[in-house]
């Protein structure tokens, strides 16, 4: 089980890290609004039902991300459009309209049941990644001061990514928070 996981992470991981490169925005922070541009992506902020974060669909083989206007944390919206860029990057294909409900406790949650719980899971990977790339995170780390009392509230700062996902994206990269 944990090896499927696994090989998964790596190739989102791989795949967030070209995208990166390739649009030059392999640093800290870049602006997520541009690079979903560079992909003709339509960006829209519109009125969504209050449980709903935002939304991927293909309309006329054009891409459409939906967020909900009543949501006015920046950093929330962030990590919507990374979450549903990533919807864009691997499951385009799929002829199908994904809609994001508001994360629960960490991040956007989908039921074991739900026939997209897997594809719910890649896109929360991707967006993880694409936010907080690994090399950076491991770069920024090195730089935080010893004397800093919240390095991940630092560290939350600079990537433009709540606490909680930093938090999250730390463990995940096997570093031990105190
Ligand atoms: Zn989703």
């Amino acid at each position: 089980m944990n090896s499927i996981n696994t090989i998964m992470y790596n190739y989102i991981e791989e795949k967030t890290e070209s995208i990166l490169v390739e649009n030059n925005m392999f640093r800290v922070g870049f602006n997520i609004n541009s690079l979903v541009e560079k992909y003709h992506i339509q960006l829209i902020t519109k009125k969504l039902p209050s449980d709903i974060s935002g939304l991927f669909v293909m309309t006329d083989h054009k891409p459409v991300i939906v967020i909900n206007e009543e949501e006015k944390n920046k950093l929330r919206n962030r990590f919507t459009i990374a979450h549903e860029f990533g919807h864009f990057s691997l499951h385009r294909n799929d002829k199908s309209i994904f809609i994001d409900k508001k994360p629960k406790v960490l991040f956007r949650t989908s039921e074991k049941n739900d026939k997209n719980y897997h594809k719910e899971r890649e896109a929360n990977a991707f967006a993880a990644a694409l936010l907080m790339p690994k090399k950076l995170i491991n770069q920024e780390v090195q730089e935080i001061s010893e004397v800093d009392t919240s390095p991940v509230k630092t560290l939350a700062q600079r990537f433009k990514v709540s606490e909680s996902a930093m938090s999250f994206r730390l463990i995940n990269l096997g570093f031990e928070l105190h």
